[in-house]
């Protein structure tokens, strides 16, 4: 950017857009020591990211559902509010990458422990295909298969709320630590990130049962004999929860799963306590939903009557401009976020140059 002549000022924030008469002039930004820089420009680009961090926004973008900020959270909105104060149109809000999941209190593990035997116990637990997922109410909620997708199942927990408990009995814990996730029916192990196997098939889950233990003392797990007790200790509804894993055992005795056809080998039978219920929670990684923009990444002014008029010299890219997706993140497409950050910056900047410069710019000659 130097060799270009571009001048960039670190830990220096956009705080406002500059305008007149609805034309935008520049920003204003603050350095670090609280100097205020009025910064005049032919053509402004926001790119500041979403709003992964502000979680009021995030909350009122998913109709009230929270979710955990696991992502840059220091994006807090700047870019697409700035733009709400000259009167942009939003587009698609609520699409979020929201992927992967929580357990409660795993953060709160203490000890010396192996990290993958920790990482068994406090995360491991949360990707296996073959337990039921129940919302709050005690209802199975989706094919726990999905797991293997990460967007496929996150948006699933959100679309039914806050949280899911996800259930499990000592008989199955006690065959995971000893033996590992094929002698329960798992088929396919599971990969997180550059880790290849987090769900071990063929050997045993070192320690798992002790530290399980440890998050039911804290009370982020919930252990219950029965499950008239463990409703009591999660809230969800006796009558519901029971008749649920009636179904579920029944199914997984059968081989079918008469609700959602998941593979019946992926259905471990839990007739018997202790049961264990586990409460999962949504991470979002980032927003991919933000302000308006046209085919030459104008951003717009909430106009619709009159077909989107543009702000002039106001552009946006990256995750600041909405209308990539419909309501959330597609992951079957790998990369397509960062592409759409990348390839709409190109295009915004384009754009931006002609108009600052008053030029053309072909972008397939250069
Ligand atoms: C853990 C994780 C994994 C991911 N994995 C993938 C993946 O596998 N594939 C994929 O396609 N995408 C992935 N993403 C999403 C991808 O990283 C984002 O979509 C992409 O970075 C968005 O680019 P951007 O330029 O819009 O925003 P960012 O890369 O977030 O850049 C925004 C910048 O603006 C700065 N900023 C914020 N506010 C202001 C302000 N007021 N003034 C000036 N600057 C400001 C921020 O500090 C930041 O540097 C992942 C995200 C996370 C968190």
């Amino acid at each position: 950017m130097e060799e270009y002549g571009a001048e960039v000022y670190y830990e220096t924030p956009a705080v406002e857009l500059i305008a007149e008469n609805g034309v935008v002039t520049g920003v204003k930004a603050e350095g670090k020591d609280g100097t205020i820089y009025n910064i005049k420009a032919k053509s402004v680009i926001l790119a500041t990211g979403g709003f992964v961090g502000n979680s009021d926004m995030v909350k009122e973008a998913l109709n009230g559902v929270s979710v955990n900020a696991s992502g840059y959270n220091t994006n807090v909105g700047d870019g697409i509010n700035m733009a709400l104060e000259l009167g942009a149109a939003t587009r698609s809000m609520e699409a979020m990458v929201l992927h992967t999941f929580s357990i409660e209190g795993g953060s709160e593990v203490k000890g010396e422990y192996d990290f993958m035997d920790r990482y068994l116990a406090t995360n491991s637990l949360a990707y296996m295909p073959i337990v039921p997922w129940l919302d709050a109410q005690g209802f199975r909620y989706a094919n726990e298969e999905i797991v293997y997708d990460r967007a496929l199942s996150t948006n699933a927990l959100v679309a039914q709320g806050n949280y899911a408990w996800f259930i499990y009995n000592e008989e199955l814990l006690n065959i995971l630590e000893n033996e590992g996730a094929a002698a329960a029916g798992m088929k396919e192990s599971i990969a997180m990130g550059p880790m290849p196997d987090i769900t071990p098939l063929h050997r045993g889950w070192n320690k798992l049962t002790e530290i399980v233990g440890q998050m039911v003392e804290n009370g982020h797990v919930k252990k219950a004999d029965t499950l008239d007790e463990l409703a009591k200790e999660t809230g969800m509804d006796p009558e519901i929860l029971k008749a649920t894993m009636a179904k579920y055992n029944e199914d997984a005795r059968n081989k079918v799963d008469t609700l959602f056809g998941k593979d019946g080998d992926l259905m471990f039978e839990m007739s018997s306590g202790p049961y264990y219920a586990f409460k999962v929670t949504a991470n979002n990684l980032c927003t991919v939903g933000g302000v308006r923009i046209n085919a030459n990444f104008q951003v717009v002014l909430n106009d619709p009557e009159n077909g989107y008029t543009p702000i002039k010299n106001l552009y946006a890219a990256g995750a600041d401009a909405g209308g990539l997706y419909s309501d959330h993140y597609a992951h079957t497409i790998e990369g397509a976020a960062q592409g759409w950050a990348y390839n709409s910056g190109r295009l915004a900047g384009a754009r931006a140059t002609e108009n600052a410069l008053g030029i053309k710019i072909d972008l397939f000659k250069e």
